[in-house]
């Protein structure tokens, strides 16, 4: 991304060697190679409903290490009462919370472990917010391989439970995710751990940029005008990118959608990098409800800056609150619930309405990254609490008179 230069892929495994950890390769295609091995007829008649769909377009040599676990083709929703509610006759929602282990994550970790078995490694390891780190332990259960999982002190109790129940080695690290992230990488270089590192790893964005074809192929190839998704590190927007301009390549879609990426304001280094038009990231210590996008150090900062850019989207940052709103308003007006960095691609999107950022007539995907139950106690701050009674019919109207 930053030099240009060009490997094979038996000459690196993670990074640019010139530039360390901050040259995140690109895994480059031969477009006319591949379109002559799929096309959308192919695809149409595909039973697999999973993200090997793709496996012509997905950096893997050998399909007897894919895990048996279903990852992708998640449901895209029309949402009308949703939509009706908000003066959007085309929006939809694509839940990844439906994933195996509950969030898009289990995208880039199933690539992951492919290439973990193709290389023969045997340990595989990962620093997490928490849902790379569960995805991943999860994903290796199903093959049998070790994991080493990094995650900060913070991580949500029901993520921390998903890796020790997947039987995860997990080391909670007391410090931020940005230095659980810096121990993982120097963690496995030492023991050699083969690292599911989102931005080091170049193979977990292609695992990513899987929702990109599935939401065209499930709009029957009429990309949306407006992606809206949550942004920490980057790099599922990154990888959304890349899916849609392989796409555009092979000639899938003819039109790129814009991709609005949304942080919470407690962590919206890229907004403000974004807004100062530069690609250098000023470092902060962020703090927000949505564990999955505190993220004070985008490790995938270019990427994500550049397909903001490119695809003539825009970035927006939302409050905590806004985002705890966003969570009710999905789950009763749609029924989809995520967790709070889940529900922020939308808390981006009611905001992005109310500055008239959206046109009525839009096609809007709005892509929901995790699953309300990753994070209960969040849950329960927005959405208050039931109304205890004792076991009489007697208490129960007292309760129905205040509520009907
Ligand atoms: C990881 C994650 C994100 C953000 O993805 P990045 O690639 O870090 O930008 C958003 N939502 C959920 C639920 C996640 O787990």
């Amino acid at each position: 991304m930053l030099c240009g230069a060009e490997y094979g892929i038996d000459e690196v495994d993670y990074v640019c060697p010139r530039h360390g950890n901050e040259g995140i390769l690109d895994v480059i295609y031969d477009y006319e190679f591949i379109r002559r091995h799929i096309s959308k007829a192919k695809l149409a008649e595909s039973r697999d409903y999973s993200i090997w769909r793709y496996a012509d377009l997905l950096p893997i040599t050998n399909r007897q290490f894919i895990p048996p676990l279903q990852v992708g083709w998640t449901p895209l929703y029309h949402a009308l009462r949703l939509g009706a509610q908000m003066g959007l006759a085309h929006l939809y929602i694509k839940d990844d919370g439906r994933n195996p282990t509950a969030s898009f994550k289990d995208r880039a970790s199933a690539v992951g472990i492919v290439k973990a078995r193709e290389l023969g490694k045997d340990i595989i390891t990962a620093a997490s917010t928490g849902n790379a780190a569960s995805s991943l332990a999860g994903l290796a259960a199903s093959v049998g391989l070790t994991t080493y999982i990094f995650v900060p002190e913070r991580a949500p109790q029901a993520k921390v439970a998903q890796l020790l129940v997947f039987g995860a080695n997990v080391v909670m690290v007391r410090g931020t995710y940005d230095q659980a992230f810096d121990l993982c990488l120097e963690a496995s270089a030492e023991y050699g751990w083969y690292s599911r590192n989102t931005a080091y790893n170049p193979y977990l964005s292609e695992g990513k940029k899987t929702a990109a074809f599935e939401i065209c192929e499930q709009l029957e190839w009429n990309p949306p005008d407006k992606i809206f998704v949550a942004v920490g590190d980057g790099c599922i927007i990154g990888g959304l990118w890349k899916g849609l301009k392989d796409l555009h390549a092979l000639g899938f879609i003819s039109r790129l959608p814009q991709l609005i990426g949304v942080q919470a304001e407690g962590s919206a280094v890229l907004v403000k990098a974004w807004q100062e038009g530069t690609e250098a990231i000023t470092p902060i210590v962020p703090h927000t409800i949505a564990d999955s996008i505190s993220v004070g150090v985008p490790r995938d900062a270019i990427k994500a800056l550049r397909a903001v850019r490119q695809s003539g989207g825009q970035f927006v940052a939302v409050s905590d609150e806004e985002i705890l709103e966003a969570m009710r308003i999905l789950a009763r007006s749609a029924g989809v619930f995520g967790e709070p960095a889940g529900v922020t691609g939308f808390a981006g999107l009611r905001k992005s309405l109310e500055q008239g950022r959206v046109n009525p007539d839009e096609h809007v995907v709005v892509l929901v990254t995790g699953n309300g139950l990753k994070d209960v106690q969040s849950a329960i701050q927005a959405a208050g609490k039931p109304h205890i009674i004792e076991p009489t019919m007697d208490a129960l109207r007292e309760v129905m008179t205040h509520v009907s």
